[in-house]
């Protein structure tokens, strides 16, 4: 028999008749002869809402309590759905990550999976189980629990998938695949059909919020295809898998974009105190990036990192000496592809249309793979707009898009 791993996401859960409508999507694939494992997000906002309650009692919520608190949410919607798949006859338990077995380090808020113990699923799924687990947490190896970090759950779903060899990993959200940019937002973005891991893994780590980066990084190891659908139509979705043939072609495969970004820039940084301090971000899971321009050189970071980098630069002995002030509602754009470098028309392309539409912006360091630039908050979705169009992504500028092949 095969396993298939299911991802619901909060939109696809949040409500009862929600949690109702997706018992037959689960059912479907229980009764075709397959041993299935749900993943679920918490309901709807729920996360949100965690958050903002803790942020009412308390005005520096430690670590530790935050992923005792969030972690509430996924058990609220593994219970549920349960109750709704037995409630049509099903056989089915709920599991929370711990149970679930699986273990992470104790990076609280933003802890990473470190190994999984199949024990017990395996024995749920060989006694005809369904079983569904709670995305987004795990345990430490004091046995606290932990959480994967916002939009974790899909981690969770792909991590589980690769332990136990799953024949595919779909991932049901309130987009149907994913888009040459956020469908949401930018009107005329197109759908792509198949993408590989490292275009998808770019397009992730780039801003892309349909996937967590994570969840293609364990999808990848294993070669676990991964499908994002969604949960409220049959549409085919976008299979990301092993790509099929080598190109050396350049592409571009889409726009992506991250909001809430603040640009750090530090005085009196020595090389060793530049080195020290990637390290200990890295460390902490602060994902940050580079621009340096003529003399100037900023740290890019998410503003919800801001206080973590503080503690860090104020940590007694290692940063002395040093000053520095930020610039806020920033956010990153980045244009994705292949072979990028080959043609370093496209920075130039890219600086010609904001320039032309008097958008102040800065390059970031880029690579073969992306172009990246920080531009205003404000600025973003029209910039976005404007580049989408440029590269000849939109819908109906480009029809071969469908292959996951643009232009240039
Ligand atoms: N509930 C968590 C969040 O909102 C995890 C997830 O949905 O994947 O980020
Ligand atoms: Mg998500």
């Amino acid at each position: 028999v095969s396993i298939i791993v299911q991802k619901f996401g909060g939109t696809s859960v949040s409500s009862a008749s929600n949690i109702k409508h997706i018992v037959s999507r689960v059912l479907n694939e229980k009764n075709k002869g397959n041993q299935v494992v749900v993943v679920v997000s918490a309901m709807g906002d729920t996360t949100d809402i965690l958050t903002n309650l803790a942020v009412e009692v308390s005005s520096n919520p430690e670590k530790r309590e935050m992923d005792m608190l969030l972690s509430t949410g996924e058990q609220v919607t593994i219970a549920l759905l349960t109750l709704a798949l037995q409630e049509m006859g099903a056989d089915a338990i709920s599991l929370t990550g711990g149970q679930a077995g699986i273990h992470t380090d104790s990076v609280y808020g933003n802890a990473s999976i470190t190994s999984i113990n199949p024990e017990r699923i395996t024995k749920e799924l060989n006694a005809g189980k369904i079983l569904v687990v709670a995305g987004f947490q795990g345990i430490t190896e004091k046995g606290d629990i932990s959480t994967l970090g916002r939009g974790g759950s899909d981690t969770t779903a792909a991590a589980l998938a690769a332990r136990l060899e799953a024949e595919r990993c779909d991932i049901f959200t309130d987009v149907d695949g994913v888009y040459t940019s956020d469908p949401r937002l930018i009107k005329n973005a197109s759908k792509i059909s198949s993408l590989t891991y490292d275009d998808m893994l770019d397009l992730a780590t780039r801003g892309a919020g349909v996937l967590h980066p994570r969840a293609v990084k364990h999808a990848k190891i294993f070669g676990i295809p991964l499908v994002v659908r969604s949960s409220f139509s049959k549409e085919n979705g976008t299979l990301i898998t092993v790509p099929t043939k080598h190109s050396d072609r350049e592409n571009v495969i889409g726009i992506v974009f991250q909001r809430g970004q603040i640009a750090l820039y530090i005085n009196g940084l020595t090389s060793v105190d530049r080195t020290t301090l990637l390290e200990t971000l890295g460390k902490r899971h602060i994902s940050n990036d580079l621009y340096e321009e003529e003399k100037e050189e900023a740290f890019i970071i998410y503003k919800k990192d801001y206080s973590g980098v503080q503690e860090v630069l104020s940590e007694k002995g290692k940063f002395e000496g040093i000053h520095y002030y930020k610039k806020s509602n920033l956010a990153k754009l980045s244009v994705i592809g292949r072979n990028l470098k080959t043609y370093p028309v496209n920075r130039k392309l890219v600086s010609m249309v904001l320039e032309r539409e008097g958008i102040p912006f800065n390059f970031i360091k880029d690579s073969h793979k992306s172009v990246s630039v920080l531009l205003k908050e404000e600025d973003m979705i029209r910039s976005t707009e404007l580049l989408h169009i440029e590269f000849s992504l939109d819908a109906d500028a480009v029809r071969t898009i469908k292959q996951g092949v643009a232009i240039h």
